[in-house]
């Protein structure tokens, strides 16, 4: 046992998660949440209390049979519950994360292939282009074919003030979250062909930037002009491009750099619902606007956030 994981385990000895019990939030862990702090990627099997992906409850019904989908970051968090999610649905599935979350990424894929479906492991670097490039052809040629890609690695690193934002920091998330999407995206489309589509993974920071994610926070808003006008450049090719912007939610991304620990302690508490998202309540999300059933549906952000309604 790391001395990390000591000390969570001392932690939760000496701290409670209150349960939010009613009808309307459901029986999702609330704040006060148990301090914990993780190296940035960080893992779900490190996480108290442990995210809901869906394992248990996401039940499909065949919407995205016979797709194949490339997820970045479908490791934890949103993309492992869009992952299970798809597969459920009947889609071939193929995850990219880092090398050191493949722990987590072989709980992923023994939840896909329980589904019958194919399920491709593709650890890697998304900062680096060759990497994106090879990425997208090795996942296209171990499934035969792209449908589906969903851009939802990024990096969030806070930081107090300007002074204190490196440019190595502001780099790796740009890299992370704006670069990496155009280059997958571009090599993604030598694949996908009318019917297919887009999804991309921005955030309530477009919107509403919190002060200590200024990096962050402008890489979501690049996000949502990126998709807003490749829906447009796409519409005569009938490829789809949506973007889905998540209020907090309960993921590794959070509690390994993402928020300071005073932050991570009441996360979520600041919405109507007073607790975070769990990853198994925004999949379905991402499963509507991948299914052909949203065939008018392009250009568009769609947020889940609590009931703020930031979008
Ligand atoms: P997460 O940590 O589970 O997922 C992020 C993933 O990004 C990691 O698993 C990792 O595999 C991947 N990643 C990071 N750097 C990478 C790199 N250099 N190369 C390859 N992969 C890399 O956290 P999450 O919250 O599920 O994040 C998913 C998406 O949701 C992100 O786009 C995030 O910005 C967005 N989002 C999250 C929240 C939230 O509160 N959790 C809110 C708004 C938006
Ligand atoms: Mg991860």
């Amino acid at each position: 046992m790391n001395k990390n994981t000591e000390k969570l385990k001392k932690n939760l000895k000496n701290q409670t998660v209150s349960i939010v019990n009613n009808p309307i939030h459901n029986t999702y862990p609330a704040p006060p949440f148990i301090s914990q702090q993780q190296d940035a990627p960080g893992l779900v099997s490190k996480m108290i209390p442990r995210p809901d992906h869906g394992e248990q409850s996401y039940k499909g019904s065949n919407r995205l049979l016979g797709k194949k989908a490339l997820i970045t970051g479908g490791d934890s968090g949103i993309g492992r519950a869009v992952a299970i999610a798809y597969a459920r649905e009947g889609a071939d599935v193929a995850i990219n994360y880092l090398p050191e979350e493949e722990s987590d990424a072989q709980e992923v894929k023994e939840l896909i292939l329980a589904e019958g479906g194919q399920a491709i492991t593709i650890p890697g670097d998304i900062t680096s282009e060759a990497f994106c490039q090879n990425l997208v052809h090795n996942a296209a040629k171990q499934m035969c074919g792209l449908d589906i890609l969903v851009n939802n690695a990024a990096h969030q690193q806070y930081s107090r003030s300007l002074a204190e934002l490196t440019t190595e920091s502001f780099d790796r998330t740009f890299k992370t979250n704006v670069y990496a999407m155009f280059w997958i995206t571009k090599t993604a489309l030598e694949y996908l062909k009318a019917g297919s589509c887009i999804i991309n993974t921005s955030s309530v920071q477009a919107n509403k930037p919190s002060a200590i994610l200024l990096d962050y926070a402008q890489t979501k808003a690049a996000i949502i002009a990126f998709t807003k006008g490749l829906a447009k450049q796409l519409a005569e090719q009938n490829i789809r491009v949506n973007a889905v912007a998540p209020g907090p939610y309960w993921t590794p991304l959070q509690s390994s750099g993402g928020q300071p620990l005073e932050k991570l302690i009441i996360f979520g508490q600041q919405t109507p619902y007073g607790r975070p998202g769990q990853p198994a309540e925004i999949a379905t999300i991402y499963v509507t606007l991948a299914s052909k059933e949203a065939s008018y549906t392009s250009g568009q952000i769609w947020g889940s956030d609590g009931g703020n309604g930031i979008f």
